[in-house]
């Protein structure tokens, strides 16, 4: 964009399977705007011997909101526009990025991305891959020739423990409560848009209602 005064955050928001990951990737290369992604921070962190790591993988720790928020504070470099992603998960970090991203005189919109939720259990549970040759297959846009079965070695299709339909439903359910909490409390710099479409038209779509905002 062309007013690089303007001190912009742009938090990704979406459900999994939403196309969020992807979708900051290319507003990242599109616009230039830093990126930052939560998951890619923590997995920098946790090398063998440190003390993150230790309680990660050791103790079975899962990572509270402090250390999240030590790890962003850390890591984040306060350029004029940055993309978030991760962050928020729960109704405390919305509150903490909030007022974090104000302090640091951020203009702050959260980009959702609407899915259809029906759509989105269908594009999930049609993935498959082969556990011997590791051939992804989808049972709507890239079916094998038999049914249930790798093409290249007649091994038994699989699939991830995510996108089974019961795995995949519950996390659904845990993100449409978080949903709601963080919408909430970014009410009135929320920036809706249909996920539902091609990446490049989801891409303009954000930049549209950003500049037109
Ligand atoms: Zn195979």
């Amino acid at each position: 964009m062309g007013n690089k005064d303007l001190r912009l955050a742009l938090i990704m928001l979406g459900a999994p399977g939403s196309g969020k990951g992807t979708q900051g990737e290319f507003l990242e290369k599109f616009t230039g705007f830093k990126r930052y992604v939560m998951s890619d921070i923590i997995k920098k962190e946790l090398r063998p011997g440190n003390a993150l790591y230790d309680r990660v993988f050791k103790q079975g720790i899962l990572l509270g909101d402090s250390e999240i928020f030590d790890l962003f504070r850390r890591y984040f470099g306060s350029e004029q526009q940055v993309i978030i992603d991760g962050i928020p998960r729960t109704l405390d970090q919305a509150y903490w990025l909030y007022g974090y991203l104000i302090k640091h005189k951020y203009d702050i919109e959260l980009v959702y991305l609407h899915v259809d939720e029906k759509k989105l259990v269908k594009r999930v549970t049609s993935r498959f891959y082969c556990p011997k040759c590791h051939t992804l297959y989808n049972t709507l846009s890239k079916k094998s020739q038999k049914e249930g079965f790798c093409d290249h070695d007649g091994e038994k299709l699989i699939q991830r423990e995510d996108d089974t339909e019961k795995v995949f439903k519950e996390r659904l359910k845990t993100f449409d409560e978080v949903r709601k909490v963080i919408l909430d409390v970014y009410k009135g710099d929320v920036i809706e848009v249909d996920g539902d479409q091609d990446i490049e038209k989801v891409s303009q779509d954000i930049m549209k209602k950003i500049i037109l905002r």
